[in-house]
């Protein structure tokens, strides 16, 4: 690496540094390269990886990194940061980086095909789905769903159960009827209503429910049957996606925005029954149209890249963990000793959401002082734990405590609020 850019008559000084990169494996080696008949001197330092490790052999050093309780783009889990550090500047040999590679080429294929292999192997997704890979974000899914599921005259119906449920009906609202079959609006969006009261449009196509609000922290915990034998179920998954075993056959479409629990922003995954693919409307851009990128692998267009490779090492991830039954496991614990430090807390912190349906990924929580809540912000931060502060729309707090966050964030923020309590109170 570095001696091959000696090929000038200046004089080049190769030089090994001490080990003291903040995430370098000890199997890498740093050089210092110092360029001396420049008119100014200068130095560059670059690091040899070895390029396929599966996982990297030094950890952080946890002073860099602060608990990102941020709702999404969100905290990604340290090991996966580190491997995709080690693999950026050449892809296990390839001699480029992800970022640099055609995606019609063999490396790239491996990779979303691997990607594609992993999460069907976590999430149990049978043959008769595809998985698309595709960009945009969740909301671009608010108008593809209807777009592709119905036609313009009919009827759909929407479950509202916070505002992500509410946008998505908005949007429906161009390209075909929806209903709104139960709004939570008016109590706040704390709750999931009992399933049995529903009334279903009887020939509604679908029934899409928002699975996990991440403003309002309501996450459904079972799932409704459409009336309609021909409708089937939609779920914007974005907030809880691979957080717990889900019955994909449950499902006529799943669609989820990469950026909270498995990757980065600008990726979005639609899992989708195949005999529901081929009936866009016409008026659909080629780029909302699931047949298209069914047919193309995802490779229709440039698909966002390294953000399907970070997809794929969070996947890999978690099926090193276990599988999802072992990080629902992991995420019950942790949102299991944030809402018991809010319950017990004699009403200085509230939850005001339904006991039976808080989301293991987003816990809002309001002060009983809502004048300590800027200081409340303002300490955390101090204490290295950021993004605590609840969606504009409904002030407050709220922690997310997707996948990546460790358990040591969140019994840190416990011991943070008892404290603050202690003081306050
Ligand atoms: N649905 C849910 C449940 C969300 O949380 C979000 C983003 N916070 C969206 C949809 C919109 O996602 P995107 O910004 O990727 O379009």
């Amino acid at each position: 690496m570095a001696a091959t850019a000696s090929t000038t008559s200046h004089s080049l000084l190769l030089q090994k540094t001490p080990q003291n990169h903040a995430f370098l494996k000890p199997n890498s080696t740093t050089f210092t390269l110092t360029y001396q008949r420049s008119p100014k001197p200068f130095s560059i330092s670059c690091s040899a990886t070895t390029p396929t490790q599966d996982r990297p052999l030094v950890q952080s050093q946890p002073q860099d990194r602060v608990f990102n309780f941020a709702a999404g783009p969100a905290t990604l889990p340290e090991n996966v940061l580190l491997k995709a550090q080690s693999e950026l500047y050449n892809w296990h040999g390839s001699g480029m980086s992800v970022m640099e590679m055609s995606h019609r080429g063999k490396d790239f294929r491996s990779i979303i095909e691997k990607a594609e292999a992993d999460l069907r192997a976590l999430l149990n997704i049978p043959e008769d789905y595809a998985v698309l890979f595709l960009q945009g974000g969740a909301t671009t899914q608010f108008a593809a769903v209807p777009l592709n599921l119905s036609r313009p005259d009919d009827t759909v119906d929407y479950l509202v159960t916070g505002s992500w449920g509410d946008k998505a009906f908005k949007e429906a609202q161009k390209y075909c009827k929806p209903k709104v079959i139960w709004n939570g609006k008016s109590e706040k969006y704390v709750r999931v209503p009992s399933f049995d009261g529903l009334e279903q449009s009887p020939n509604a196509k679908y029934l899409h429910i928002c699975a996990n609000e991440t403003i309002y922290g309501v996450e459904f915990k079972e799932y409704p049957v459409p009336s309609n034998p021909n409708g089937v179920l939609v779920a914007d998954m974005s907030s809880n996606f691979c957080s717990k075993p889900v019955d994909v056959t449950r499902f006529g479409l799943i669609y989820a925005g990469a950026q909270k629990n498995v990757g980065p922003a600008g990726v979005c995954i639609v899992i989708v029954r195949k005999d529901l693919i081929g009936n866009a409307q016409e008026i659909s851009p080629v780029m909302l149209d699931y047949k298209i990128h069914a047919e193309n692998n995802s490779l229709y267009n440039t698909p966002p890249c390294f953000g399907i490779y970070m997809c794929g090492l969070v996947f890999e991830d978690l099926l090193k963990q276990g599988g999802l039954e072992e990080v629902e496991k992991k995420n019950k614990k942790k949102a299991g000793i944030l809402y018991n430090a809010i319950d017990e807390s004699k009403g200085f912190y509230r939850c005001p959401v339904e006991k039976s349906v808080r989301s293991l990924m987003n816990v809002p929580f309001t002060l009983e002082k809502p004048e300590l809540e800027a200081e409340f912000l303002k300490e955390a931060d101090r204490e290295k734990m950021v993004q605590l502060k609840g969606h504009r729309s409904v002030g407050g707090m709220r922690a997310s405590i997707y996948n990546a966050m460790p358990l040591a964030g969140v019994e840190k923020l416990v011991a943070f609020m008892k404290d603050f309590q202690a003081r306050h109170a």
